[in-house]
């Protein structure tokens, strides 16, 4: 993977103007990524438990930039996030997604696609009308869409970001809690919003296995969030025994590199055959 701190391996770390001459560069060459197909989107599987059955996908952008090599959104997202063009990422996102979907429909599958929304397309009014166009290009019911929103997101301007979440909301797609644990006023804020899912942080799952604090706080969100009626995925299940823990908590889905690390379109969907055709 790319740093984007200090470089162990090369042994030195990039001065501040390098780090804002990379950013800069980022940014501008972004549009052009988008369009010459340096962007793509890699799926990773949520499974439900117990059944493992394949309920859907994360859609997690990717960047192969020609000279930085492959980045990860960490690197770029925050970057692309500061300007408008976060609105073109998240359309392109989307709509790669639901593309799969329709493919996935045709072929008997009836999967969800989740994408990860900014802060900016909560603040925009226009994007119910844009998700409601795009839903009905692909003929694809809105359950099947999930949008994933962090609580600093909706936080930053909850005046602006109530209106847009009511809307997706009352059009029928999925709504769901990213990073839950990780902010300050999760509960009071998870009761007032108009969700569907809560998704626990994945630090709390990756710990599960030896620290037992990490354990009651997953085993406190199961319960949280099913007493508000709402469908529980764990993120970050790499080890069989937390699976097999959280399907003791009753939890109902699970992500995370022990069932696969996001892939490549084609990779995910030979994944996919191998895995229902049996
Ligand atoms: P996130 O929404 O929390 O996405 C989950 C991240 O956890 C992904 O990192 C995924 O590869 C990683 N992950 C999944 N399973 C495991 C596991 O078992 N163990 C561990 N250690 N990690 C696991 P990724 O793809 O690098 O994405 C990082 C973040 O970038 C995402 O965090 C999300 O906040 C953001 N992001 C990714 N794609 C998009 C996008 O299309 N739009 C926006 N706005 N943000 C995006
Ligand atoms: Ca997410
Ligand atoms: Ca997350
Ligand atoms: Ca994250």
């Amino acid at each position: 993977a790319a740093h984007s701190g200090s470089d162990p391996v090369r042994g030195y770390a990039p001065s501040m103007g390098q780090i804002f001459l990379r950013r800069f560069q980022l940014v501008t060459q972004f549009r052009s990524a988008l369009e010459t197909g340096q962007v793509t989107v890699h799926y990773q599987p949520k499974i439900a438990l117990p059944s493992r059955q394949v309920v859907g996908v994360e859609a997690l952008v990717r960047w192969r930039h020609p000279e930085f090599g492959p980045l990860d959104p960490d690197e770029f997202v925050p970057a692309v996030e500061a300007t408008g063009l976060v609105d073109a990422l998240t359309s392109f996102v989307m709509e790669q997604g639901l593309q799969r979907v329709r493919s996935w429909l045709d072929r008997g599958l009836r999967m969800s696609t989740a994408v990860n929304l900014s802060v900016r397309n909560l603040a925009d009014a226009n994007f119910p009308d844009l998700v409601a166009e795009a839903l009905r290009r692909y003929d694809v019911p809105p359950q099947l869409l999930t949008f994933e929103l962090t609580e600093s997101g909706v936080m930053s301007d909850p005046e602006r970001a109530l209106p847009v979440l009511r809307r997706l909301h009352a059009m029928g797609v999925t709504l769901a809690v990213d990073d839950f644990g990780t902010g300050y006023s999760s509960l009071a804020y998870l009761r007032q919003l108009p969700v569907d899912e809560v998704k626990i942080d994945k630090s709390f799952v990756l710990g599960m296995g030896t620290d037992l604090s990490d354990m009651a706080v997953v085993r406190a969100i199961v319960e949280l969030g099913h007493s508000l009626g709402l469908t529980v995925v764990a993120e970050g299940v790499e080890e069989d025994s937390a699976r097999e823990q959280l399907v003791s908590m009753g939890c109902d889905v699970a992500q995370g590199y022990l069932i696969s690390r996001p892939l490549s379109e084609e990779r995910f969907e030979a994944w996919l055959r191998a895995r229902t055709i049996r």
